[in-house]
Parts: C-alpha cells; sequence; structure tokens
C-alpha cells in the first residue's frame, strides 16, 4: 500500500490524495488549489499520474479545493466512478459548472490582457461543457452505507458535519490477508454548528488523515444569535445596511437560519434581507431541498415554523441589473453576498458602496 499527498500540503486548499493497493488507484478528493497567483498556477500543472490509470475517486464534499480539478481529470482522460454522498451530488451539479464559468471568465480576461503584449492566447483549465460531462460519473451514495469501489478495498461514508453532505471516509485496504483501516476526515465541522449534524466520533484508525487548517486554535462556542440581533437592530436604525459577505455554500444558510430564528421571536423586526449570489440561491434551495441531513434541532424547528427560508422580507437576487439595483434603492436592508472571501463577487459592489458610510455596517 502506498499513499501520497498531492494536495493541501503545506497549504490549506488542493486536496488530493492518492492510494495505491492491489494494483488499484485511489483518489480521495481531487481539489482545486486557491488563493495567491502562484498557487493557482498549480491547477495548470500536469497531474502526477496518468487520469486513465485511476480506477476511482472518492470524494469527501463539494467545496471547489476538494472537488474542483475533477472536470480536469475527466477531461484528461479518467473514466471511472467519482462516489460522493447524495447531497454533494446535489451541490457538485452547481459548484462545478459555477468553477468553470469562472475559468472560461479568467481566460477571457487573461487573453485580453495577453492579445495587446501579442502573446499566445490560453485555454480555460476547463469549460462548463467539460463541468456537464464529469458530472455524468457521480455516483451518489448514503451515509454509512458500505461500497466496494475497487477489489480488496471498501468504504464508508460518515457524516463530518461540515457542510451539507460533507462526509469523512473510512478506507478498508485488504492485502495478504490482513486488512488495515485509513480515515479521510476531509474538512471537519464544529460541534453545535446551526442546521447541520455534528461530526461523527470515529473510534478508531490504522492511519488518520486530518485536516488541521485551524489546528492552533481552539474555537470558542458562544450565542451568536444575540450579537447578531444588536448588529442587525442598531445598523437599521442608523438606516445603513448591513453587508454580510458569505460563502455561498454553508455560511449563508447558517446566516438565513439565525435571522429566520431571531425574526420568527420578534428579536428583529421584518427588515429587507436580500441573498444576492446566484450560487448562493441555488444552493439555498438544495438545502431546503435535503431536510432529511438536518440535525434534530433544525428538523424540530422546521416543524414548527415552516419550512426554511420562509419570509415574506427574504428576497432572492439573481440577475446582475438586480444586484446592482440595490446600491440606489432607498431604505435599509440586509445583504448577503459572495464571495465570503471578499476577494471577488458581487459582494465587491457592495463594499464599494457600503464601506465609507458611517451608518452601514460589514459584518
Ligand atoms: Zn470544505
Amino acid at each position: 500500500m502506498n499513499l501520497q499527498f498531492l494536495g493541501a500540503a503545506h497549504t490549506v486548499t488542493g486536496s488530493c490524495y492518492l492510494l495505491e493497493a492491489n494494483d488499484h488507484k485511489i483518489l480521495i478528493d481531487c481539489g482545486m488549489f486557491q488563493g495567491a497567483r502562484n498557487l493557482r498556477d498549480l491547477n495548470y500543472e500536469d497531474f502526477r499520474f496518468m487520469p486513465s490509470d485511476i480506477d476511482c475517486v472518492l470524494l469527501t464534499h463539494a467545496h471547489v479545493d476538494h472537488c474542483g480539478l475533477i472536470p480536469k481529470l475527466c477531461k484528461q482522460g479518467f473514466k471511472g466512478s467519482i462516489y460522493a454522498t447524495k447531497a454533494t451530488c446535489d451541490l457538485v451539479n452547481i459548484m462545478l459548472p459555477d468553477s468553470a464559468h469562472i475559468q472560461e471568465a479568467d481566460a477571457q480576461i487573461t487573453n485580453r490582457k495577453g492579445q495587446r503584449m501579442g502573446k499566445t492566447p490560453i485555454a480555460p483549465l476547463y469549460t462548463i461543457d467539460d463541468a456537464m460531462a464529469s458530472l455524468k460519473q457521480f455516483v451518489a451514495i448514503n451515509y454509512d452505507q458500505e461500497i466496494n469501489p475497487v477489489n480488496g478495498i471498501r468504504a464508508i461514508y460518515r457524516d463530518a458535519g461540515h457542510i451539507m453532505g460533507s462526509a469523512i471516509i473510512e478506507v478498508y485496504v485488504m492485502e495478504n490477508g490482513e486488512e488495515t483501516k485509513i480515515v479521510f476526515t476531509g474538512d471537519l465541522g464544529q460541534p453545535d454548528q446551526p442546521i447541520i449534524k455534528d461530526p461523527t466520533h470515529i473510534q478508531e484508525a490504522d492511519y488518520l488523515v486530518i485536516e488541521s487548517t485551524y489546528g492552533d486554535r481552539k474555537h470558542q462556542i458562544y450565542d451568536k444569535e444575540t450579537p447578531l440581533a444588536e448588529i442587525v437592530n442598531d445598523t437599521m436604525d442608523r438606516g445603513g445596511n448591513l453587508i454580510i459577505p458569505s460563502f455561498a455554500v454553508g455560511r449563508t444558510q447558517t446566516m438565513l437560519y439565525y435571522l429566520f430564528k431571531l425574526w420568527k421571536a420578534n428579536r428583529i423586526e421584518d427588515y429587507s434581507i436580500v441573498v444576492d449570489s446566484p450560487l448562493a440561491v441555488e444552493a439555498t434551495r438544495i438545502f431546503a431541498k435535503n431536510t432529511q441531513y438536518f440535525d434534530e434541532e433544525a428538523t424540530e424547528y422546521i416543524k414548527k415554523h415552516g419550512k426554511l427560508p420562509q419570509m415574506p422580507q427574504l428576497r432572492l437576487c439573481e440577475s446582475a441589473n438586480e444586484s446592482k439595483a440595490l446600491n440606489t434603492e432607498e431604505g435599509s436592508r440586509i445583504i448577503l453576498s459572495a464571495s465570503g472571501m471578499a476577494d471577488a463577487g458581487r459582494v465587491l459592489h457592495h463594499l464599494k458602496h457600503n464601506l465609507w458610510r458611517p451608518e452601514s455596517t460589514i459584518l
């Protein structure tokens, strides 16, 4: 058995492990490098293996730093199955075409600049067509269901409590009559997050491959609703906008859940709430469809108060013109917009229009 770390080493993006055993080659995740230019350039390098030699991919979750190079892998000859939980399959249906759209737009900008300097045009890392084609190779599985992706290897996905559909993957390799258990945690959630379940406790492993992004920090679990209510009420009283940069998958839905709860408890008024990101709107629909993955509290809550996010004051903003119009509209509102890192996307124009306004808040 041989295990190679091909990404997310010395950096936190580009997760990809190559497991070789019993003459089989399996990838665990096939993520995109994100961040500074020198990291993103790694996405254009050749894979350290022949894509056609890979038997299958086991995918932990739908974040692009874990699945973003799958269309490139398929385009370059990988023909096997990609195993992922049902909710992850729903989410990659929107994440991978969106990522392809960004790749196409990036290449277009680079080529426009390059043309003036007489450079040869570059092709996008992959196109929307490549992304759509790769989606056909996904196989949806359930949590806690054993699968046999190749001879001599079995795998079980456990809830990682990180985002909807996220999994810790237990891989059992049988070699020379002996079984070895390797656990790939993927990204791990914190306990007590709203909506999704807590991460599963894994009791034992021969080898543990664990994410360590926040390894040197102690996460604090505290009441987030009270400070949020204060910030909402203060900002709305001042007549400003509350801008919340939010990841399209996960953070947006968490914030909507908190706002819904605060509104139902009359702790905030029916202030206008806008989700301004087409990807976040799509992801929110997928969350609402997959309530079987909700934790007990969220399940009880929607039983009592109706399906999330049913608020008459909520607007899902999909077109670019509607988004721009928000800057000239009268009144105050809460705007959830991507990207969560505030480095791209529509949130940038909301920051530009609100950072200088003392009555507005960036949360
Ligand atoms: Zn993640």
